[in-house]
């Protein structure tokens, strides 16, 4: 027997008892999944995040590790191994704490926080067997010096001088992403002046090569005056620090954010670039991959999993600095060292997860995590949200750059209001008015183009019935069914809450009467009217049912800006980034839809849209114009849309809420309670909001219902909210834990969305 710790231990007395490291292990199981514990007995150096394999009740099974602790070993109650290490996530210490914080101001666990990080193919079967089993293509130069024809095909010249300058060999699908064809591939194995063997993905690391193939062809520009001190504002910044970048549409942001960018490539730290729709990422891409090659990938749910899952790896393992665009769960991505995040369209309400929980926004979550692993925040807008206004220094943190000058030095396009009010009087009931006929018909022999936006809230097409007024619910929702399809054509309807999707009939229901018609105008009425009164004039449509797929928008976008189309038609998405020279006129259907909609944002939003979408116009040589159709003319956001004073808006904006209390001078948080049962979630709302009222009244919170949500069923499920309403900055008055849920009766609901957006 060894002597040594013998004599360690005479000296003391009590002999501390080995410590043993514990980890929780989430595994799939039911709806929500399970916790069981285990020990790392084996010293595999398990870590939170980790995929590792247990055994559960004798089977073998793969699970999340989802908490690491240590504990002294108690013999009492032996714990089970983990198995094994299938797949190390290894992040950071810095990232764990700021993860579990964030959980905390989410009210939700540092599991489900962890969940909503991590890409979602991260606990699915399919990354380990393909990690541990799948072999790929290796592609490299034969040890004899090629001899090289000088009739070889350019393409393929190019890859064996590619490959003969950096040296060693490439992943064939690092080659296919930077655009060498496996066919190309293949003809230089032919030609013998390249070998390809399989080779075990698990060691699929970025081929060193790959990553210098695609050339960053596209020089920076030279900055005008603006753009200078709008980056040396962001570099003069500290580290957990951040600037609104305010610059019209056309101001030359992009070119901002690709400079920095760089800057922190050249420091060895990463970027992530974020944007709120995926419709906007292929061009955002596009532009990146053409300064930095390579080194540029994509996160969003456009990817597939297997996409997702390994730019997330990338991000833990890449040896040189990246470039990440994506949309708001790239904010989770595990970069570090992460020197600048950008928030393009920051005031854009899809960086607000709502559901399911957690219910982030990831303008918060960028901002803490800077503050927690050092970088910088550049948030950027042509319109930025009362809320990111208000944190503007020396009243709060942000630091201020503008860009008041189109790059083009085109100015922004006049608006023109077009009071729909009259058109009625002089008994013209058309959907477009004739001012906007007129201006349409004449695109064709101008050569130019127009976007014309129809509000997805303005127009929805119902089914209805002319004699008795029925229309056709969704069975499980409390909405109406809206119909899709070409009316010459097949036509069926669909829930826009649950998808339920049901055949069109003829008679109504309730009375069975045949004057039964769809009623109201989607983008697609508009487009056929449009098509039947403007001969001549080519069209193409943009909105949901169009642009799906992974390239959907890319496609539609391309089409209309080879001049496949003289009119792109549309919803919302249509106002967001596009860049095309030809457009001189973007025209809105009915502003009202916007306008009037019950909702403390309303007319933030609806002002923000609309002066997005009069940045379309214009962009190139030609000036652009600017038509908005509407009843309500007086209204104060199309007041500031004609005066162009966005800051105006924001000023009288600020005073109103101020005075009245309201977000962002107070806080608020919405529980929002769903379930099977309409009577058991009524209880249910009430027993939560029993529990929430000592809690409010003592730190002089109001809590407010429960009442039913505004759409009080969706999916078969009905909806329950509390509104709660406090000092600006205070704490939610929320016990900690999961104590909220535990009293809830099985197949109730509820999540809590702290700050929301829709009030
Ligand atoms: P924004 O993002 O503010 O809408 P962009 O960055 O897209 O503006 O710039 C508009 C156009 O001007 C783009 O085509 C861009 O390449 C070009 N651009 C931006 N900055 C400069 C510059 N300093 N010099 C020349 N062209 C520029
Ligand atoms: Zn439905
Ligand atoms: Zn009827």
């Amino acid at each position: 027997m060894n002597a040594t710790p013998i004599a360690d231990f005479s000296k003391n007395p009590v002999r501390p008892p080995p410590v043993l490291v514990v980890v929780d292990v989430w595994v799939e199981a039911g709806r929500d999944g399970r916790t069981f514990t285990y020990c790392d007995q084996k010293q595999l150096n398990v870590r939170l995040g980790d995929l590792v394999q247990v055994s559960l009740r004798g089977r073998r099974i793969q699970g999340l590790v989802t908490a690491c602790r240590t504990q002294p070993e108690d013999a009492s109650r032996p714990l089970q191994p983990v198995d094994a290490l299938l797949q190390s996530a290894a992040v950071g210490q810095a990232w764990r704490l700021w993860l579990e914080e964030m959980a905390q101001r989410c009210h939700t666990s540092p599991f489900r926080m962890l969940k909503a990080a991590l890409p979602p193919g991260w606990l699915g079967q399919r990354v380990v067997t393909t990690v541990k089993e799948r072999k790929l293509w290796w592609v490299s130069l034969p040890d004899s010096t090629p001899h090289l024809d000088a009739d070889l095909p350019a393409r393929q010249a190019c890859l064996v001088s590619k490959l003969q300058e950096f040296g060693g060999g490439a992943w064939q699908r690092d080659l296919v992403a930077a655009g060498f064809q496996s066919g190309i591939v293949q003809a230089l194995v032919r030609r013998e002046l390249l070998v390809r063997e399989l080779r075990l993905a698990s060691d699929a690391q970025p081929s060193p090569v790959s990553v210098n193939l695609v050339d960053a062809t596209e020089a920076p520009r030279t900055l005008n005056s603006e753009q200078r001190v709008a980056i040396e504002t962001l570099q003069n910044q500290p580290e957990g620090g951040g600037v609104l970048l305010w610059g019209i549409t056309g101001s030359g942001k992009t070119e901002v954010y690709l400079q920095l960018a760089a800057d922190e490539l050249a420091a060895g730290r990463h970027v992530l670039l974020l944007t709120p729709e995926i419709g906007l990422i292929p061009q955002l891409v596009d532009r990146c991959r053409r300064r930095f090659g390579s080194r540029v990938l994509e996160y969003h749910s456009g990817c597939k999993e297997r996409e997702r899952v390994h730019t997330w790896r990338n991000s833990l393992e890449a040896e040189e600095p990246l470039v990440i665009v994506g949309t708001r769960s790239a904010i989770f991505l595990p970069l570090s060292p992460l020197g600048l995040i950008v928030l393009d369209e920051e005031h854009d309400s899809s960086y607000k997860q709502e559901s399911p929980m957690p219910c982030y926004h990831a303008r918060d979550l960028a901002m803490a995590r800077v503050q927690r692993e050092g970088g910088r925040v550049l948030l950027g807008s042509a319109t930025p949200s009362l809320e990111t206004w208000i944190q503007l220094a020396p009243e709060g943190p942000l630091a201020l750059a503008r860009l008041q000058q189109r790059i083009s030095h085109q100015p922004l396009p006049p608006v023109q209001i077009i009071d729909m009010r009259h058109e009625l009087a002089d008994g013209h009931r058309r959907l477009i008015s004739r001012a906007l006929m007129d201006r349409l018909s004449k695109l064709p022999e101008q050569g130019e183009q127009a976007v014309v936006l129809v509000p997805r809230r303005g127009y929805s097409t119902f089914l209805s019935c002319r004699s008795c007024g029925e229309v056709t619910q969704c069975p499980h929702c409390d909405v109406a069914l809206t119909v899709h399809g070409k009316s010459t054509g097949h036509q069926w309807l669909r829930c826009h809450w649950c998808d339920y999707r049901a055949p069109v009939t003829t008679n109504c229901g309730h009375c069975g009467s045949s004057a039964f018609k769809p009623f109201g105008a989607g983008t697609q009425r508009v487009l056929e009217q449009l098509e039947s009164e403007l001969e001549g004039l080519r069209l193409l449509r943009f909105d949901r049912d169009t642009t799906g797929g992974r390239d959907g928008h890319r496609r539609l976008l391309e089409q209309f800006a080879a001049g496949e189309a003289d009119v792109l038609v549309g919803t919302q998405m249509l106002a967001k980034g596009m860049d095309l020279p030809s457009v001189t006129l973007a025209a809105v259907l009915a502003a009202d839809g916007l306008l009037h909609r019950p909702d403390l944002r309303a007319g933030e939003q609806a002002l923000q849209l609309l002066l997005q979408l009069a940045g379309r116009a214009g962009r190139g040589e030609r000036p652009g114009q600017v038509l908005v159709q509407t009843y309500s003319p007086d209204h104060p956001v199309i007041l500031h849309l004609v005066d162009g004073r966005y800051e105006r808006f924001l000023e009288e904006e600020a005073r109103e809420r101020r005075e009245a209390g309201l977000v962002p001078y107070a806080r608020a948080c919405v529980l929002r309670l769903s379930g099977t049962s309409a009577s058991t979630t009524a209880t249910a709302a009430a027993v939560v909001a029993e529990q929430l009222r000592p809690g409010c009244k003592d730190a002089g919170w109001q809590l407010i219902g429960p009442a039913p949500a505004p759409v009080a069923r969706v999916a078969g499920r009905s909806r329950w909210q509390l509104l709660m309403h406090g000092p600006q900055a205070s704490a939610l008055p929320l016990p900690s834990g999961s104590s909220l849920w535990d009293g809830l009766p099985s197949g109730v609901s509820l999540a809590v969305d702290p700050d929301p957006l829709q009030l």
